[in-house]
């Protein structure tokens, strides 16, 4: 083979390869640097892709272990924005009241602050343990922000089925 298989690259990734496409393209693989590199491209950031969408769809563990982090521990790293937790705290108990009488959109609203404790938690933990890092921080938290809000518009389209 002469050519670079760079467009099956992704499909093998994806494991949507039949058994002699796969063969052809770890052959390849087997000799070719460039394509070694481009896999490892892809690999990582496929990789990204997937934590991205873990954190979007388990934060149940997430919000367990955030809730225990501040009931328990009272993050150092948080101390500063204590405040912060208290209307939080509040709205929440707040908000699982509404939530045991019914109304859907309390159950949003519930969901959605709850969500975004879980990334106030991971911003800060993740900007006072790696301060290099926090611009890309920033960045992520949009990103992860506005995967929220598309999370959100989705679980309430769901709801109202
Ligand atoms: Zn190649």
């Amino acid at each position: 083979m002469t050519d670079h298989p760079k467009a099956q690259l992704s499909a093998y990734l994806d494991d949507e390869l039949n058994d002699e496409e796969r063969q052809q393209v770890e052959t390849h693989l087997a000799t070719c640097e460039s394509c070694q590199v481009l896999l490892e491209d892809l690999l990582s950031i496929q990789g990204d892709v997937v934590k991205t969408f873990q954190l979007i769809q388990e934060p149940a563990d997430l919000e367990i272990r955030v809730l225990q982090s501040i009931g328990i521990e009272k993050m150092p790293a948080a101390a500063g924005k204590g405040w912060l937790y208290v209307p939080l705290v509040a709205l929440l108990a707040f908000g699982a009241i509404w939530f045991a009488t019914g109304p859907i959109f309390v159950k949003l609203i519930v969901g959605f602050i709850k969500f975004m404790m879980v990334m106030v938690y991971l911003a800060s933990h993740f900007i006072s343990s790696v301060p290099v890092l926090s611009g890309l921080t920033v960045v992520l938290s949009l990103i992860v922000l506005t995967a929220s809000v598309y999370s959100l518009r989705r679980l309430f389209q769901t709801t109202t089925d």
